[in-house]
């Protein structure tokens, strides 16, 4: 039992300023921070805060160090993030204006380098107990996938951000389909009748989630927790990494879906994303 998760590592780098600039215009920023983020980082996070033995499968730049010590701090296993050289770390440029609007320049730099041959060799010791776990933010998904189902491994894909081409080269190897309301519009608008998988889980933001199993036809419902939204970074990524980290110890789909749902409400109520996610104590302190 264990989560193997091929995701993105991104650096954020937020900078807030009175107004977002127009073209040709140089501003000064009012402040300036940096965090870790992208979904990769934060649904391993997710998991390994949950309990869950987890290894991230993944690329960043030299340097940066300490990104590696913050997914260790977590629990995160760090052994499979390959350093490339020549090749930058996946950083995003967050500008935020007085009104909270925001403009964002996401460069994927090490995230959409990996090999095929790296991952193979990285997840040669994957069972058929374990979980693979995917978003869209990385290159060969699909070859992953294809991995895991071959070693008979359940396989979680977040279709995020969404790319209907990537979706249809990665489902046939993936087992449960996790999307937010969003996604899963753009998905039914692209496709007649179910996707071809065992389960759809679609997450509503406040409304709560939905999980469909397409073998036997049984639909589960949570509501969310009500909480004051403070920053809902992060949200379905938190949600994601318990939800696999609650069916890789052996939880039932309903179990999975309220301690998933507990831990993306206390998410909400912190501003931020891989450094906001809730421990599992703190989790079970909130549902108790
Ligand atoms: P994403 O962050 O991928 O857009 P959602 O917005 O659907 O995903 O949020 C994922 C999950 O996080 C929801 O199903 C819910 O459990 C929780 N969540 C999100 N927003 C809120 C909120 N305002 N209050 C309580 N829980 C929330």
């Amino acid at each position: 039992m264990a989560i193997w998760n091929l995701g993105s590592i991104n650096i954020d780098h937020v900078y807030r300023m009175e107004h977002l600039p127009r073209p040709g215009e140089t501003l000064a920023a009012s402040s300036f921070s940096t965090g870790l983020g992208g979904k990769g980082a934060n649904q391993s996070i997710a998991a390994a805060l949950a309990g869950a033995a987890t290894q991230h499968l993944g690329a960043m730049g030299k340097g940066d160090d300490w990104v590696i010590d913050r997914l260790q701090s977590a629990g995160v296993g760090t052994g499979n993030i390959l350093r490339l050289a020549d090749t930058a770390t996946g950083h995003a440029i967050i500008l935020l204006d007085s009104t909270a609007e925001n403009s964002i320049i996401i460069h994927p730099g090490a995230n959409r380098a990996l090999s095929v041959e790296a991952l193979t060799g990285a997840m040669r010791a994957l069972t058929s107990n374990d979980t693979l776990l995917i978003q869209n933010e990385t290159n060969c998904q699909a070859e992953a996938a294809q991995i895991a189902r071959a070693a008979g491994a359940r396989v979680i894909y977040s279709a995020a951000p969404f790319d209907l081409e990537a979706l249809r080269k990665v489902m046939p190897h993936v087992s449960i389909l996790a999307m937010n309301a969003g996604e899963a519009d753009q998905l039914f608008a692209a496709i007649s009748g179910d996707p071809p998988v065992e389960g759809l889980l679609i997450t509503r933001g406040a409304e709560g989630v939905e999980y469909r199993d397409l073998k036997d036809g049984k639909t589960w419902h949570h509501p969310a927790f009500p909480v004051d939204p403070v920053d809902t970074t992060g949200a379905g990524d938190t949600f994601a990494g318990y939800f696999a980290a609650a069916l890789d110890r052996g939880d039932t789909i309903p179990e999975a879906l309220r301690l998933a749902s507990a831990a993306a409400a206390l998410k909400v109520t912190r501003a931020g994303a891989g450094d906001a996610i809730p421990s599992l104590e703190e989790v079970l302190n909130f549902i108790s």
